[in-house]
């Protein structure tokens, strides 16, 4: 048994799966997961003594690599005050502040510890706010797994072949409607249909969670001219693109402005932290203003806020990080199309900012549908040969990679010449 499988077969017996988020256990790929045991940089360093270059980055928190300096300082400051004290401190004034600076439509934001809680308490304000029960969401996105969302939810159920999540209560979910990402006239009919019911629609900006895909042109701007119509709260889930495709995340990058946005991920630099924020109007109705109910015992978290804030204040400082990271990214896509051009493997690349994905199928991928018709034994070989060659891509192809500012030109290169040798073994 290698350290791996022998990691993987004890922790299986106290743990489901051996794993305590699911897309962690290998199942679209088959094989062993890496358990890793540091991260520094561009790198992840296994229990196995081998180097890994980084592409998932915690799923996207780590956009300025792991351990950055400017973090660990502002963390290692903290540690020597406390840990968590269930009071107001000033640090969580500074973070909402930086966030109205960095983000032009957020008035007001509230700290939760995932973006699961960010997303549910944003639906749970929609409906306080308009007296309405349904939300609209989009086939393959991913909101977290509160109850109302585990419908045709994307990468994490997708991956295992889940199509009706267990455990959730029918009446719950009939009050979440589907429809497919960038079908603009079936959306149309669907909101048309409910208008009057809708309290919210959610929405990915650019989906992440079925690979990376982003909006269709004009798709955006129909959802924001339907919600203020009709008077549907319009959310975007801004978890994954939330300061990492640019300072005001998706909003900036397509120029269109939600009602509510939740954020997660790269707000929290790598601790637990989630929010949700926007008009003043709406935000005012959560507790202890208004009705909306919502709380949080580490809400806020002293140690949680200095991660944060270090690394939003690095962002917002040096903006050009965002044009380092879209160049990068953009030099792997380029390669790759290169390489399916070269060795005629049928390649669909997606890429906005620093989000990539791969799926190995003719033809563009704009919808789940077509994320589905990826050649998973393809994805599987291409997957695996990298990791065997020391780089680190997520287990699945409906995940989206995440580069990170540490990420070199001389690591780029070592990925695509590793890359090289598989597509010429396909
Ligand atoms: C990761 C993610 C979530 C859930 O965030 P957690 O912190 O894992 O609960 C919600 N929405 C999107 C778009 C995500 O990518």
């Amino acid at each position: 048994m290698t350290k791996n499988e022998s990691l993987f077969s004890e922790a299986q017996k106290y743990i489901p799966g051996g794993v305590n988020s699911p897309v962690r256990a290998f199942r679209q790929v088959g094989g062993t997961p890496v358990f890793m045991k540091g991260g520094e940089g561009a790198y992840l360093y296994g229990a196995d003594e081998k180097r890994y270059i980084d592409y998932i980055n915690s799923w996207g928190p780590m956009i300025l690599g792991h351990r950055h300096p400017a973090v660990v300082e502002a963390v290692e400051k903290q540690l020597h005050k406390g840990f968590s004290y269930g009071t107001p401190t000033e640090m969580e004034t500074e973070v909402a502040k930086l966030i109205t600076q960095m983000v032009p439509n957020v008035d007001m934001i509230r700290m939760v510890s995932s973006g699961t809680e960010a997303c549910m308490s944003a639906v749970r304000l929609a409906r306080g706010y308009t007296g309405r029960s349904k939300i609209l969401k989009f086939e393959g996105h991913y909101h977290g797994h509160a109850d109302a969302f585990l419908k045709k939810a994307g990468s994490g159920l997708a991956t295992l072949g889940i199509k009706v999540a267990g455990g959730i209560p029918t009446a719950v979910s009939e009050d979440t409607l589907v429809a497919q990402f960038n079908h603009t006239e079936e959306v149309k009919a669907v909101v048309n249909q409910h208008r009057a019911e809708l309290a919210a629609i959610i929405v990915e900006p650019v989906a992440g969670n079925m690979g990376c895909v982003p909006p269709v042109a004009g798709f955006l701007e129909m959802l924001r001219e339907e919600c203020t119509r009709h008077g549907i709260v319009l959310i975007f889930d801004e978890v994954m693109t939330g300061f990492r495709l640019a300072k005001g995340g998706a909003q900036e990058v397509l120029g269109i402005q939600a009602d509510l946005m939740t954020y997660g991920k790269v707000i929290g630099g790598g601790m637990p932290v989630g929010a949700f924020a926007g008009k003043k109007e709406i935000m005012s109705r959560i507790a202890p203003l208004g009705d909306v109910y919502q709380a949080g015992t580490l809400s806020g978290n002293p140690i949680a806020m200095a991660a944060g804030y270090a690394t939003l204040q690095m962002l917002n400082h040096h903006p050009e990080i965002y044009k380092e990271l879209d160049v990068k990214t953009k030099f792997l896509a380029s390669s790759f199309a290169r390489l399916s051009q070269q060795y005629s493997i049928p390649l669909a690349i997606n890429q906005l900012g620093s989000m990539i994905s791969v799926h190995f199928c003719e033809g563009k991928v704009t919808d789940f549908e077509e994320a589905r018709k990826g050649d998973n034994d393809r994805f599987k070989k291409f997957f695996h040969g990298l990791l065997e060659a020391g780089i680190y891509l997520p287990p699945s192809a409906y995940e989206t990679w995440f580069l990170s500012i540490a990420l070199s030109q001389k690591d780029l290169d070592e990925t695509v010449e590793k890359a090289e040798k598989i597509f010429k073994s396909f």
